[in-house]
């Protein structure tokens, strides 16, 4: 037989349930991103001072490293790109043995190198371990070397990046019609410069930016972002001082296109800074303005 359910019964559940539901909605994260009240991201113009860094806790035992990964030197927030050229004389005057790749002579700025260390350990813990540094400190010989490298290439032939840079029809009229088999150096230069950052104008001259790879990938490659390591330092990367230096949203201001393997250090904080707000090191240093 059924139990005769109590008068009361119905209006209690319906009030349980009301709360839960509102518990619920005041206890579901905001999805991680700094908000302000109204829920908005915050303003550009916001203060960035006003973001506090959150406790970081690690699964390694880093404590050794704090202080490179706290890192506050304004020297860390250094910009580098197609507009912000760095002189030929610019190297970073204390440089170190990166620990974690499988080449020779690789170096990065100390504090960099050692907060790089520390990423390591952490990812080795968390259970990456197929990744390894392939490209940190360049000097500007080298990328000049790299640089007049692609101009004498595209010099001896026409190639298919020349076609895309400078139009099958310009090629037609200025060389194959009048039997020229390579471009001159002008447009040999138009042509590397789509693909070959000019000396001076690499960030890797300052010894603060590693390119990251895992030993399944066969180059250095967009791939790097389908590895569930990229997920990891999308979210971590921060704690350590580092960040995404060219990210798939931001190729407009940033100038390269997207690069999921290169991490630039700028210390904790303003990693952080950046990493709450989404937004690049190019803008990052104008909010600082
Ligand atoms: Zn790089």
């Amino acid at each position: 037989m059924r139990r005769k359910n109590s008068p009361f019964l119905i209006p209690l559940i319906v009030v349980a349930v009301i709360t839960l539901i509102l518990t619920v909605i005041l206890l579901i994260p905001d999805g991680g991103g700094e908000k302000t009240p109204e829920g908005k991201p915050p303003e550009k113009n916001d203060p960035v001072t006003e973001i506090k860094v959150p406790e970081v806790t690690f699964k390694s035992s880093l404590e050794e490293y704090e202080k490179y990964m706290n890192a506050k030197d304004e020297k860390y927030l250094v910009l580098v790109n197609k507009e912000h050229i760095v002189g030929v004389d610019f190297e970073p005057a204390d440089r170190i043995d990166v620990k974690d790749t499988p080449k020779n002579g690789i170096t990065l700025e100390r504090t960099a190198a050692k907060a790089l260390e520390a990423m390591f350990a952490e990812m080795r813990a968390n259970g990456f371990n197929n990744v390894f540094v392939t490209s940190a400190y360049r000097s500007y010989d080298y990328q000049k070397d790299t640089y007049n490298g692609w101009v004498n290439y595209e010099m001896q032939s026409i190639t298919s990046d020349a076609r895309k840079v400078l139009g099958d029809g310009y090629i037609y009229e200025k060389y194959t019609s009048k039997g020229k088999s390579g471009l001159d150096r002008t447009d040999a230069e138009r042509v590397a410069d789509s693909y070959s950052a000019r000396p001076g104008t690499s960030e890797h001259q300052t010894g603060l930016c590693v390119d990251l790879m895992t030993s399944t990938m066969s180059a250095l490659d967009e791939s790097f972002a389908d590895y569930p390591v990229y997920d990891w330092l999308l979210e971590n990367a921060w704690k350590f001082g580092f960040v995404l230096r060219f990210p798939e949203d931001k190729t407009e201001i940033t100038g390269y296109s997207f690069e999921p393997w290169h991490y630039r250090f700028v210390g904790r904080e303003h990693a952080y800074k950046m990493y709450s707000r989404g937004v690049c090191l190019e803008e990052y240093v104008k909010s600082l303005k």
